[in-house]
């Protein structure tokens, strides 16, 4: 797989994702990152990629030509598959666990990063999809290209090091169905005053399974309900869940 980033600060991925998961993953061979300065596909002697708004107002814009440029140069590179070309701005399609696992199946992304008020509205054209990171302003898109990239290479078979440990976490659609993961307990078994539920001590696989999926699915009516909707739960799960939330809304 190849990540691509297409940036006006190239240089703030590199300690990232020379870093633990990410920087393994990599020498690995799982994955390859690459950062790109968009400066080089600009053609004027400042360099220039931003201009003032049409119809005035705060700020600069990014240009089209110099995206547009990069896009089609990194979409034809010899050899390779062409990108899924993603942009980042807060008015694209909220990130999700779903959307990770869709894109940890592409051979290779460029990942578009906005700075300055945003980009000319013409450059989203070249996109395949437009994604947000959440409902919040941020200075650039290079945080976003870290958040996306960081929740795709960890879903790479092999990245983990540990294959089980992507199966049962939060959001996934696989073995966790869509719930927010139970609560998880270490070393001391008492911490001042506070103990570890005693199935858990106990042993007893199929009763600490069980506990789990109970686990998961009250700390998921409780804190994200709109997911209970959209889970994988057994008939009797969903009966269970739906009144539990109904109970809590009733404060019983
Ligand atoms: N004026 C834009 C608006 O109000 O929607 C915000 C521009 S923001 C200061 C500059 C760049 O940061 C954006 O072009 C985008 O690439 C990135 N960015 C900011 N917030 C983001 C978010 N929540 N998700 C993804 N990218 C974001």
């Amino acid at each position: 797989m190849i990540i691509e980033a297409l940036s006006v600060f190239p240089e703030v991925f590199e300690g990232y994702m020379s870093a633990s998961i990410m920087g393994r993953a990599q020498r690995a061979g799982l994955v390859e990152f690459r950062s790109h300065d968009l400066r080089d596909w600009t053609h004027d002697r400042h360099r220039t990629v931003d201009d003032e708004p049409y119809g005035g107002g705060a700020g600069m814009l990014m240009k089209v030509p110099p995206i547009a440029e990069a896009v089609a140069a990194l979409s034809s590179t010899p050899g390779e598959p062409s990108p899924h070309v993603v942009f980042f701005t807060p008015s694209g399609a909220p990130f999700t666990q779903r959307a990770a696992e869709r894109l940890a199946a592409c051979d290779r992304i460029l990942f578009v990063c906005g700075r300055y008020e945003g980009i000319d509205e013409r450059a989203y054209a070249l996109a395949d999809e437009r994604i947000s990171i959440g409902d919040f302003v941020l200075t650039g898109g290079e945080l976003a290209a870290l958040v996306v990239t960081d929740a795709v290479v960890r879903l790479i078979p092999g990245a983990l090091g540990d294959e089980m440990s992507n199966r049962d976490e939060s959001f996934s659609t696989e073995e966790g169905g869509g719930l927010l993961e139970y609560a998880q307990y270490t070393r001391p078994a008492e911490f001042e005053g506070a103990g570890v539920p005693e199935v858990l001590l106990s042993g007893d696989h199929a009763r600490v399974a069980a506990w789990r999926r109970r686990d998961a699915i009250e700390r998921t009516c409780r804190w994200r309900p709109d997911l209970i909707e959209t889970a994988a739960l057994t008939a009797e799960e969903r009966a269970w869940a739906r009144e539990y939330i109904e109970s809590s809304e009733k404060g019983v």
